[in-house]
């Protein structure tokens, strides 16, 4: 593994670093109280190509790999949160099923759409019965074989980029039969938006990631044709893992920018705010919190960075992503509560940007596998668990 970032990921980070410092960093802060979605600043995403990042050119992409969408998504939750979940969800759970299983016109159709961020796609696996416990998906899929098409009833819950103005698809998991000892088979479907019986909530009330959509989805007889399905029926379960496995990785680099941007900011801060008469950066209780928060957000690139090149050079990757996921998650959490620390008072104010990483830190240890899920993942890699 090289540690250093090659002169065309360089210039991608440089890219993004300016463009969340620029553009989202002045005006981010507002939307999020206004719980409002960034169309503009999603729009000037989709025009510098990040939702293409890892697809081919042929398909509309940027023909870059998962290691270049870890590194734009790190810059950009350096600064906020909100939009690089959007990217990561859009990308990850949006596009890359279609990507990895979608036939090639599938791949056609959708694409070229999704790469330009025209729209966004959304990925429904969560039931309000069940997020961890994927198996238990109740929502079921029955094939009409007069119309071929499939009649699709259920709910998903906490589903994010699905209620947007320009969202395009959800792929949700359902049921679309059963192995012979009775355990359910579940397929993956594209469900275009505005489909009829396809109904979206509004939006949740969060504590963080205020600026990002997330919403309950309501599936009550919607047809979509035959060919929707994605990849083969009943493989939905492995599918969903491996979108996981790689989404896993994002979710780590996103944790990473958020760990890294309390650095940033405490930093600054710490060397402009005076008390005693010095600054309290001059007080080595202060340097030494900033120092192992440096640490930790420092370890956690080195292994989200890991987990990706092994991705990326077609090696097992499994266990490294969930070790990323689960650091990440933990010293997203750390920095937040000790940068919020570092700001006294000013720290429990919405305008200052370390409240707002504090409310968005929480998540990282619950999406997309929680970390108990992650220990789980690893004691398994590990031999522990038969
Ligand atoms: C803002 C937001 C956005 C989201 N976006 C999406 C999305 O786009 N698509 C999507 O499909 N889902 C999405 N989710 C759902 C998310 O992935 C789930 O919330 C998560 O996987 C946990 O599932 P759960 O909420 O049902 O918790 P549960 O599975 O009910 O778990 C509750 C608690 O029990 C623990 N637990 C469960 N089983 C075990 C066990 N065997 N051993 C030890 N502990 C256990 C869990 O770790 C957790 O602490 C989103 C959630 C949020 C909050």
């Amino acid at each position: 593994m090289d540690h250093k970032l090659s002169p065309e990921l360089e210039e991608l980070r440089r890219t993004v670093e300016e463009f969340a410092h620029d553009v989202v960093a002045p005006k981010i802060g507002d939307f999020y109280e206004r719980h409002e979605f960034p169309y503009e600043i999603v729009r000037e995403m989709g025009r510098m190509g990040l939702f293409g990042l890892p697809f081919p050119e042929e398909y509309g992409g940027m023909g870059g790999d998962y290691f270049a969408l870890g590194v734009a998504l790190e810059e950009l939750a350096r600064v906020d949160s909100s939009v690089a979940i959007t990217l990561e969800a859009g990308v990850s759970l949006g596009a890359m099923p279609v990507h990895l299983f979608g036939t090639e016109e599938q791949k056609r159709t959708w694409l070229p759409r999704l790469c330009s961020g025209e729209i966004l796609g959304a990925f429904g696996l969560t039931e309000p019965d069940g997020g961890s416990d994927a198996g238990a998906t109740r929502t079921t899929a029955r094939l009409d074989e007069t119309t071929n098409e499939w009649v699709i009833n259920g709910t998903k819950c906490f589903i994010t980029n699905s209620g947007t103005d320009i969202t395009g698809l959800v792929t949700v998991t359902a049921v679309t039969g059963r192995q012979p000892d009775g355990r359910p088979l579940i397929s993956a479907i594209i469900v275009p938006s505005g489909t009829p019986g396809f109904t979206v909530a509004a939006p949740y009330s969060k504590v963080g990631w205020s600026a990002s959509d997330t919403r309950e989805l309501s599936f009550s007889d919607v047809r979509v044709p035959a060919a929707n399905l994605l990849g083969e029926q009943g493989r939905g379960y492995a599918q969903f893992l491996r979108i996981l496995d790689e989404g896993r990785i994002a979710i780590a680099a996103l944790g990473t920018g958020l760990a890294q941007g309390c650095v940033d900011e405490s930093v600054a801060y710490a060397k402009e705010r005076h008390a005693f008469g010095r600054p309290i950066g001059a007080n080595q209780a202060i340097q030494f919190k900033i120092a192992d928060m440096e640490m930790k957000a420092h370890t956690s690139r080195l292994a989200w960075r890991d987990a990706a090149s092994r991705l990326v050079a077609g090696e097992p990757f499994k266990k490294e992503a969930a070790l990323a996921k689960l650091y990440s998650s933990t010293v997203a959490v750390d920095n937040a509560r000790d940068a919020t620390q570092v700001h006294g008072g000013y720290g429990f104010m919405n305008e200052y940007p370390v409240a707002r990483m504090w409310r968005d830190a929480k998540i990282l240890e619950i999406g997309e596998g929680t970390s108990e899920v992650q220990r789980m993942l690893i004691a398994r890699e590990l031999g522990l668990v038969s």
